[in-house]
């Protein structure tokens, strides 16, 4: 059998401090680890185009082009609308995927790696105020202690009603008193960012193992988008349910798919630069007109896939108004180009299991 060999990642836990922007990290969650510490994307360009509220981190993949001296680092972010209105079949709407390099020699970092020390002073203020709740760009600041950054209106809200409050009046007796924020941000009962994840990246096993019953692996996973789509069953009309509980049609596609995830079945991304996405359904065809890099006006490729997976380790929640998705296909320019701003928009498209 030929096929490309491809790698895959799966989640592990790992300390936060591991997980700075110093040790380049490829991880989910928690909040940004920048790259390009200075030139953040402003709070305008984080936002949704659907709802306008500030866009949330979902994941970042470390992958370098080794081949050119400017991307010497380099990693592509993704970042998503938590708002399940906002999160549509088959649109990619809710998401935003930004690239970002530097060259080995650059402002931020040593040329050398880093050693694994928690104590090490690495002052990120230095370069940018990031806001205290979700860790992107900060332009505002708390009037009263203006000790703390952030990127809304609404986050400074949150921030206030959740632990601020009490921790203000603290800052403001005692200046000196270390900026620490340990108390979680939450909005509706739900954690404001998702759970954060160390992103392992390593190659995929390349035959089916002979333990995997792949007909058990397969209909595990069937079933598992079958009460994704179905969610909390509580307020469904029966109608609805049994749309949700109804077999779904023999899909050669989506077998294809849930033949070659019972390899790692916890992968939650594939990674396979210039390769081709595994779809998750053939049901629809729509969408392979990828766009121009809007930087350079060359091509884009596939670069990686984020898996349905990813939801079952960020508790979304599965009830109808929570945000989902099949796969998420990255495309990013194939130059990987310099020019443009630091953190440049790439393509994304979400295929669902529904049309
Ligand atoms: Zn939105
Ligand atoms: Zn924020
Ligand atoms: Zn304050
Ligand atoms: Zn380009």
């Amino acid at each position: 059998m030929s096929e490309n060999k491809i790698d895959i990642g799966i989640l592990e836990e790992k300390c936060s401090w591991l997980l700075h922007p110093r040790f380049f990290p490829s991880k989910i969650g928690g909040k940004p680890a920048w790259l390009d510490l200075q030139n953040l994307p402003i709070p305008f360009v984080l936002s949704c185009k659907k709802c306008k509220d500030p866009l949330v981190f979902l994941c970042q993949i470390y992958a370098p082009y080794e081949e050119d001296e400017n991307s010497f680092h380099r990693t592509i972010f993704i970042f998503i609308c938590r708002n399940g209105p906002c999160c549509q079949p088959n649109s990619s709407e809710n998401f935003l995927v930004l690239r970002c390099q530097l060259p080995r020699k650059n402002p931020f970092y040593s040329y050398e790696p880093y050693e694994e020390n928690e104590n090490e002073v690495f002052p990120m203020d230095k370069w940018a105020n990031l806001c205290d709740v979700c860790g992107i760009k900060g332009p505002s600041h708390c009037a009263k202690c203006k000790k703390v950054y952030y990127c809304s209106r609404k986050h400074q809200i949150l921030d206030w009603q959740k632990g601020h409050k009490e921790y203000c009046s603290v800052v403001q007796q005692n200046p000196t008193s270390c900026k620490i924020n340990n108390f979680i941000v939450t909005e509706s009962g739900k954690s404001i960012l998702f759970k954060e994840w160390e992103l392992i990246v390593d190659e995929e096993d390349e035959e089916d193992k002979d333990n995997v019953d792949v007909n058990h692996e397969m209909e595990k996973l069937r079933k598992l988008m079958q009460e994704k789509k179905a969610g909390s069953l509580d307020n469904v009309s029966d109608t609805e349910l049994e749309q949700y509980t109804r077999p779904l049609p023999e899909d050669k596609v989506f077998n294809k798919f849930s033949k070659r995830v019972a390899r790692h079945p916890d992968q939650v991304l594939r990674y396979d630069r210039d390769g081709h996405p595994l779809w998750i359904t053939g049901n629809s065809d729509s969408f392979i007109d990828i766009p121009k890099c809007q930087y350079c006006n060359g091509e884009r490729q596939f670069e990686f896939q984020i898996m349905p997976q990813l939801l079952n380790f960020i508790d979304v929640g599965i009830d109808l108004n929570s945000i989902d998705w099949g796969v998420l296909a990255v495309y990013t320019c194939k130059r990987s180009c310099n020019g443009g701003p630091s953190y440049k928009e790439e393509y994304i498209i979400k295929q669902d299991l529904t049309n």
